[in-house]
């Protein structure tokens, strides 16, 4: 080496401005991994068991194999949940400040062991310790503060809510210890036990959390860890003493899990991946965009479910947003996820290298135009260069599909609504980056952004306080906040008994002929009375098979009709809480004005006490009317500069199957939370005494009811709520039906990933206590969770 003058060195340093190796010391992760022989069973019941199979878990940035890991069978799995089930009790007794202790003492375990966890994550998933110091695992210990607390207030917070019971739970590899903290912490607090199964590519820091749970004094079998493949996820889901699952992966792995466990009560909630868009106006701060950028989709590799991988950059500043970006692009890092100085590592696995690879030639084959910078990849390990892919349309595979690696697909806009429009152009709805100076605009378009989470001038933020989760096949339910934690507590209304079955009418005998006047009822689409598609009548009898009238016989079109009609009136949900409220109000008026005909109609089709149902149904919409302009979101302030603003949002379009019994109250109790949140509703009225609801098409015409709020589709109830559990423009299902027809509609529902809800068709809907609570609007909204910045 040549020395100059001490000045032109400082000079010659200062230009090349070289970060010189900063290598993490991994010897104390190995060593750990070396007191356990290099091999590890499954967690159960407190200790370790004896794998009877085994897989290597290997180090991506390296290829080496860091330790042996048990691949759990259904014994295993059977035995998991068996001490789960029995630690149930212990749990309970615990009390909830002695849960609290428990969880309180895991974040503390945490912090105390942060930098071996941070270290064996950075050795098993090749994400750069930058990344799993300073952000994972400081994440991880704040999850379990925040659900110490959590679990102290559960009772008082969520009076008429219970435990699951046992909770099955599988993550994948991407965010291995933040995944698991995401999904125990609250299960945990929630007063649930757990079997939990970690990604087979990275085990090891569930396994050495395990161990941390007996430091933390959890009592035995409140948390068990089995680890292995897919196949050891499978059986997982499918054990029949599972109460609930929480699943966390691909969305192809969510359809099947909705499949199979169709019908089986268990809880279900589901995080699935995402193609989110991060959208850059003119007006943005560039420079500050170009670096949410980076943060957006080379965090973590993009291996990220809510990674900005969708750029869409307002026409007039493309050419000099991507020439800031190209720049900023080459001084990425890419390298030794152990050096302290790198901006990237490892790819998880050669399989997902290869899969990257495999999209980004066929965007290649399809025309785009792909670009990296180009430094050398480390020559041994799973490695890929931050990729920017140009010329491409919404219609490619790459700007469609979820690629999970860090490849960012860049597109334009010209206007905000265009922004919008391209935003939502995806049968996801994770996440979304906005990025303008104009708070007007960037509020405007995080309105209209299909998303469960928004970020204004920011992307990538996490706190344990503000939810996280999906729209659309994003899949449902939120992990974190109050919302996270109502996921794990079932609800007084789902635990109703079965009520007494209704007495269904006979066959009508033309012999006995109706003593009122002859009644063609109609389906209600849009607002009109319509002839049913398929020309078909079905008569109705009462409980004495006399002749009442006839009824429409729905079919697939009139619910495809139907649905066109409910997405029509989208508008009802950007009316005002305060003007739905109104509406609700008349609505009940209307029905109060008309209460003995309705009653009479009831009792003579039922037999039922007809008053005593209809003062009931105008209670009902009362209720919910009041609920209109209060069931709201909240503000967290989470630590940084920023506050969240969680927005409960409409669902969509609801279908509803109503029960039999209660024509009128079941209709009710199911609609009106629905539409008093803004959803529109397609309903399908009880078969028994369909011409109750048909009747109520006059009270929904003189109510100011917008049209294809409320649509009615009379007719076979399997048959139409199979319709509605297949339409992929159906948000979300309930159904108050019997069990078949309950696991059948959870089954066709993984079309679009809908929302079901099914209850107990001959529930007593009378009783309040079941039939009438905060927890339908609650299930008729989802939280959209809005970040923004403040201050300098
Ligand atoms: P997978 O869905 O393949 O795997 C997720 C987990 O499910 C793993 O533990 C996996 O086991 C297990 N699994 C696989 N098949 C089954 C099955 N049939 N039944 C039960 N469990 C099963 O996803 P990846 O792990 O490959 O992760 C990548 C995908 O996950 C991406 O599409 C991404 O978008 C999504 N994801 C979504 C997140 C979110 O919060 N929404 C967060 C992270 C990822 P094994 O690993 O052993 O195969």
């Amino acid at each position: 080496m040549r020395w100059g003058s001490p000045m032109s060195r400082v000079r010659e340093l200062f230009e090349q401005m070289d970060y010189g190796p900063a290598a993490e010391d991994a010897s104390f992760a190995k060593a750990w991994i070396g007191q356990h022989g290099g091999t590890f069973g499954h967690w159960i019941d407190g200790d370790w068991t004896a794998p009877a199979r085994v897989f290597d878990s290997i180090n991506p940035a390296t290829s080496e194999c860091l330790a042996k890991v048990g691949t759990a069978n259904a014994a295993d799995i059977d035995l998991a949940v068996r001490a789960a089930r029995r630690a149930l009790e212990p749990w309970r007794q615990l009390g909830p400040e002695g849960r609290a202790r428990c969880l309180y003492a895991l974040a503390r375990q945490i912090q105390k062991h942060a930098r071996l966890l941070a270290v064996l994550e950075t050795l098993d998933n090749g994400k750069p310790i930058r990344e799993t110091r300073d952000i994972d695992i400081p994440l991880v210990a704040r999850h379990f503060y925040h659900h110490a607390g959590w679990a102290n207030l559960v009772e008082s917070e969520f009076p008429e809510t219970s435990p699951y019971g046992v909770v099955g739970q599988v993550i994948p590899w991407n965010f291995p210890l933040l995944m698991l903290a995401w999904k125990v912490a609250p299960a945990l607090a929630a007063g649930n036990t757990v079997v939990l199964k970690p990604a087979e590519y990275t085990s090891l820091t569930a396994l050495c959390f395990a161990e941390l749970t007996r430091y933390a004094g959890l009592p035995d079998g409140v948390l068990n860890i089995v680890t292995g493949d897919g196949e050891t996820g499978r059986l997982l889901i499918a054990h029949n003493d599972i109460n609930k699952i929480a699943f966390t992966g691909s969305t192809d792995v969510g359809r099947e899990i909705r499949e199979v466990s169709a019908g089986s009560g268990k809880g279900l909630t589901l995080e699935l991946g995402g193609k989110s868009p991060f959208i850059v106006f003119a007006d943005a701060d560039l420079d500050g965009a170009v670096e949410g950028v980076v943060d957006g989709i080379w965090f973590n590799q993009g291996q990220v479910c809510c990674a900005g991988s969708r750029l869409l950059i307002q026409e007039s500043i493309e050419d000099d947003f991507l020439a800031r970006l190209r720049r900023r692009m080459q001084t990425l890092r890419v390298g030794d996820p152990l050096d302290k100085s790198i901006d990237m590592g490892a790819i998880v696995h050669p399989s997902q290298l290869r899969t990257i690879q495999a999209y980004v030639d066929g965007a290649i084959q399809e025309g785009a135009t792909c670009w990296h910078a180009e430094h050398p990849l480390p020559d041994q390990g799973s490695y890929f260069h931050p990729t920017l892919v140009t010329e491409v349309s919404p219609a490619h595979r790459i700007a469609s599909e979820e690629v999970f690696g860090p490849v960012l697909v860049s597109m334009t806009f010209r206007t905000h609504v265009e922004a919008i429009e391209i935003a939502n152009n995806t049968r996801y709805g994770l996440a979304a980056s906005i990025w303008s100076e104009n708070i007007n605009v960037a509020l405007d378009v995080a309105s209209k952004v299909k998303a469960g989470v928004v970020w204004i001038n920011s992307t990538n933020e996490f706190d344990a306080a503000s939810g996280f989760g999906g729209y659309r096949e994003s899949g449902f339910g939120r992990e974190g906040g109050r919302e996270g934690l109502a996921a794990y507590r079932k609800h007084r209304v789902d635990i109703a008994p079965d009520a007494a079955a209704p007495v269904m009418p006979g066959e009508v005998t033309a012999a006995r002929p109706s003593e009122r006047l002859d009644q063609t009822a109609k389906l209600y689409v849009g607002g009109k009375q319509t002839r049913p598609d398929g020309g078909y009548s079905r008569r109705v009898a009462s409980l004495d098979g006399a002749l009442v009238g006839e009824i429409g016989e729905g079919n697939r079109k009139d619910i495809r009709n139907a649905v066109e009609a409910a997405h029509g009136a989208s508008g009802w949900a950007k009316l005002s809480a305060h003007g739905r409220a109104q509406v609700l109000f008349f609505l009940a008026e209307n029905l109060q004005s008309r209460a003995d005909e309705f009653a009479y109609r009831i009792s003579h089709l039922t037999g039922d006490d007809g008053q005593r149902e209809v003062a009931e149904a105008i209670a009902r919409v009362f209720f919910y009317a009041g609920w209109c302009d209060k069931y709201e979101g909240a503000v967290h302030q989470p630590p940084a500069g920023k506050i969240v603003l969680a927005m409960p949002e409409a669902l969509g379009v609801v279908g509803v199957v109503c029960p039999n019994r209660y024509p009128l109250l079941g209709l009710l109790s199911l609609v009106t939370p629905a539409i008093a949140m803004g959803n529109s509703v397609i309903a399908i009225p009880s078969e028994q005494a369909p011409l109750v609801a048909t009747d109520f098409y006059q009270v929904l015409e003189t109510s100011d009811v917008p049209a294809g709020v409320v649509n009615i589709i009379t007719g076979t109830r399997a048959t139409l709520g199979q319709e509605l559990a297949r339409h992929d423009h159906v948000d979300a299902l309930w159904c108050a039906v019997h069990q078949e027809l309950a696991t059948e509609v959870e089954r066709l529902s993984i079309g679009n990933l809908k929302q079901t809800w099914t209850f107990s068709g001959d529930r007593d809907w009378m009783d309040r206590s079941l039939g009438q609570s905060v927890e339908f609007l609650r299930r008729a909204t989802q939280v959209k969770n809005l970040w923004t910045p403040y201050g300098e």
